[in-house]
């Protein structure tokens, strides 16, 4: 029998170097029986990770931060945030850790990090733990996020802990291994400029311009170019959400990257029948995070961001506060441009199309019949407009605008590329979750199928493209921090 030597595995720490101010070294629990659930093949290839290793009782124990790789230091991270508007002066990595920065098979710096790996002196009165189910979900979600081509952190694996955690009743405990360009949020910058020491945030900003905005080193003035990369990444990225229907329900500024990866999937679900007011979090009682204020809640967090990085602007803070709403200003143009580019290809026509009354009485159309955002969209691929006007009540309405948009010519086989069949339903990712936390992982494993392959429409996933039953759907809440 010959013995496979494990394999090496190099983990940085340029972010505790960098920045030891916001990095405070720290170990995982430690969990008796660790289970590895999900492992993702493809993810752990392109980061040059061994999947069977991954899978070995070795493997699984570097999954759950118990076997560190010699030379890493994980480190809980600091950050601060705007919680639903208040302002929270210390937050970081109450249940996480960051095991450091793998270069993947592209040369990029990735982080590996963990989630519900325990206390930290973050914790504040949480227990430092995760749940199968809500660890599961981010792996769902955000995989399908990557199947969909939007910027997002990915999940290498769960590993179910053995470990018995205390929410409403007892639910048995998770870690995900997390994989991110950086976990460097706009709370970070918060966290930064709230410690009163300039070189802390300029090391901070120097960091991540280095890491995400390289291009900004060479700009006049670099930290102002570094601010307008962050409003143009998150512009793209939220435009993108709205396009798929996307709700995140937790647009806290920690929770917000300057990558421009999507992060923290909490109460997050995708919207069914389409509605701006569209909330699917039980503490979301207002509506500020509702399906159609993302983009003005992107950008007041972005001013926040703004005002950490003030003092790097320019010295005399009128000059610093004019360049960054000048530069916040773009925002709205930027959102503006990547929607409605979106919106041409979702609809088939070309890029000088003037879509703004046809796409303006579409949403009128499809908010008034209640009609699934998802369906509509790809049924809208088909030659036959029968399956298109099944969706309405109004079929005068929606027949008078498919001729109007019928006239422009559209491109459906581009319509079929960018419009999922698939999408993490919010009935069918409760029932994976709800067997797999019973044992059976095989409803999980036939909707990751599914949704890491959108586009690709099968007669055997048919059920996959049905919005929730009425009663499912209208009541439908998601719960954050669990
Ligand atoms: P989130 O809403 O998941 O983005 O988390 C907001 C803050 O609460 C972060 O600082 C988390 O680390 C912290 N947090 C969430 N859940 C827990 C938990 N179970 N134990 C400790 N800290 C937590
Ligand atoms: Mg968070």
């Amino acid at each position: 029998m010959s013995i496979t030597p494990p394999p090496t595995i190099s983990l940085d720490s340029r972010f505790a170097r960098a920045l030891p101010e916001l990095a405070l070294p720290w170990q995982a629990e430690r969990f008796p029986a660790p289970d590895l659930l999900v492992l993702n093949d493809a993810l752990a290839a392109d980061l040059g990770l061994d999947a069977a290793w991954l899978r070995s009782p070795e493997g699984v124990r570097l999954l759950v931060g118990d076997r560190i790789p010699d030379g890493a230091t994980p480190v809980a991270q600091a950050y601060a945030g705007h919680q639903f508007g208040h302002y929270s002066p210390r937050l970081g990595d109450g249940r996480a850790l960051l095991l450091g920065e793998v270069v993947d098979t592209d040369g990029r710096p990735r982080d590996l990090h963990l989630k519900g790996s325990g206390r930290t002196p973050f914790s504040r009165g949480g227990d430092g733990l995760a749940v199968v189910g809500p660890m599961l979900r981010e792996y769902i979600i955000s995989e399908a996020m990557h199947a969909l081509n939007i910027p997002t952190t990915r999940s290498l694996a769960v590993v179910a802990t053995g470990h018995p955690v205390r929410r409403e009743t007892l639910a048995p405990g998770a870690v995900l291994a997390r994989v991110a360009s950086s976990h460097l949020r706009v709370g970070s910058f918060q966290y930064a400029r709230a410690t009163g020491d300039i070189g802390v945030l300029r090391r901070l900003a120097d960091h991540a311009i280095a890491r995400h905005h390289p291009a900004a080193a060479d700009a006049g003035l670099p930290c102002l170019a570094l601010f307008e990369a962050v409003v143009a990444t998150q512009a793209s990225l939220v435009a993108q959400w709205m396009l798929v229907g996307f709700v995140h329900g937790v647009m806290n500024t920690d929770n917000m990257t300057i990558s421009g990866e999507t992060i923290d999937y909490g109460p997050c679900a995708f919207m069914e029948a389409f509605d701006p007011a569209t909330v699917f979090s039980s503490i979301d009682h207002a509506g500020r995070y509702a399906y159609g204020h993302q983009p003005a809640m992107a950008e007041w967090n972005l001013a926040r961001l703004a005002e950490a990085l003030l003092p790097l602007l320019a010295e005399d803070e009128e000059q610093a506060i004019a360049l960054a709403v000048e530069a916040l200003g773009a925002f709205r143009r930027r959102y503006d441009d990547a929607w409605s580019a979106g919106m041409r290809a979702k609809l088939g026509l070309p890029a000088d199309t003037a879509i703004s009354p046809l796409v303006d009485d579409l949403l009128t159309l499809l908010q008034a019949d209640h009609v699934d955002h998802t369906s509509f969209y790809r049924r809208l691929t088909l030659a036959d407009t029968e399956p298109v006007r099944e969706l309405f009540l109004d079929l005068p309405g929606i027949d008078a605008w498919l001729t109007r948009w019928r006239a422009l010519a559209p491109d459906t086989e581009l319509m079929r590329r960018v419009n999922p069949a698939y999408i993490p339903r919010n009935h069918l990712v409760e029932q994976a979750l709800a067997a797999a936390t019973d044992g059976d992982l095989e409803p999980l494993e036939r909707l990751l199928d599914a949704v890491t392959n959108p586009y690709d429409e099968r007669p055997d996933r048919e059920r996959y493209t049905t919005p929730a039953p009425t009663d499912f759907g209208a009541t439908y809440q998601t719960f954050c921090g669990t």
